[in-house]
């Protein structure tokens, strides 16, 4: 399946539909492929559908079935529309994860408003539309949601106050329809990864490799993630193996959220030459 080892066994979404907004790219092509190996059919949401062809070459050879659908989460009618025709396809959807999402950084006074928007209007508002169509359908016969959140939705972050304020806002909204939609048999939780490798993230986040040293010395497990390595943890939460979860955040992130030293790594090497205390 990938270089990580799953504990997830064969067959756990046998029968499954899951609808991956950004399905085709990074995390989101992990978590399409992973459900759809292990039984499932992947409706793979997002604007520019060139990139679903790897995850439909990945349904041909392992023999899952992958719909692909042009979809702007931005456009609350779209996606209506797009839900509409997977419930059609497939019956029903019976898994959602909510992880497309745009991020840059800019330090805020340079932030123009247009900025701000687009970032909440596709990570936040969109989150809500898929959702609400999504939900509707749920109620029928219950369902999970997972959504991809970041640590630095309950901290802030510097330069990316855009993307914070979107991810505090879905964790919110994961609590919020966890506590509403239980009764209804959905369960909605949130994975909330560091950094880790995708095109997008290494294009946007650490575009030169000082950049990506700086983040990578915020690690204090030395490395970034893997998409593989999150959704693993996405895919439990989104399967029958957690019929109990719901309205929790769950962190990936090698330590990354965790207090950085009070020294720098060079000082603290020095320290460590010293005599220890008796
Ligand atoms: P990515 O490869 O850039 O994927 C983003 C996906 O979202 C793309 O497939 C894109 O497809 C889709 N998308 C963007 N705008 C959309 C829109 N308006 N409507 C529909 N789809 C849209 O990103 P990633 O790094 O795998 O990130 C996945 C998730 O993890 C995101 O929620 C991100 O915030 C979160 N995350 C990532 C990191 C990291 O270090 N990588 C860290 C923390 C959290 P189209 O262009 O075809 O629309």
């Amino acid at each position: 399946m990938s270089d990580v080892t799953s504990f997830l066994p064969e067959g756990l979404f046998e029968g499954k539909t899951a609808f991956v907004t950004g399905g085709g790219t990074g995390l989101g092509l992990s978590v399409s492929a992973r459900i759809g190996r292990l039984g499932g059919s992947i409706v793979c949401a997002s604007r520019d559908t060139n990139h679903h062809e790897r995850l439909l070459e990945r349904g041909r050879e392992h023999g899952f079935e992958v719909m692909s659908a042009q979809l702007d989460v931005r456009e609350p009618a779209d996606v209506k529309r797009v839900v509409r025709e997977a419930a059609r396809r497939f019956g029903r959807i019976d898994i959602l994860i909510n992880n497309a999402a745009g991020n840059f950084i800019r330090p805020s006074l340079l932030l123009a408003p247009k900025g701000f928007k687009a970032v909440i209007d596709i990570a936040l508002n969109g989150v809500f539309y898929v959702s609400r169509e999504v939900g509707r359908l749920m109620r029928e016969g219950g369902g999970a949601i997972v959504n991809i959140s970041a640590p630095y939705a309950s901290t802030g972050k510097p330069g990316v106050v855009h993307s914070a304020c979107a991810k505090a806002g879905v964790e919110a909204m994961t609590r919020s329809l966890a506590a509403e939609w239980a009764e209804l048999g959905i369960r909605v939780n949130a994975v909330s990864p560091g950094p880790f490798v995708s095109t997008g993230a290494a294009d946007r986040l650490w575009p030169s490799e000082e950049m990506e040293r700086e983040v990578l010395r915020q690690i204090p497990m030395g490395r970034f993630g893997t998409a593989d390595e999150v959704a693993e943890l996405v895919c439990y939460l989104a399967s029958p193996a957690a019929p109990w979860v719901t309205g929790s955040v769950w962190t990936a992130d090698g330590g990354w959220s965790l207090p950085q030293p009070m020294v720098s790594a060079e000082a603290a090497k020095v320290l460590r030459r010293r005599r220890p205390d008796t």
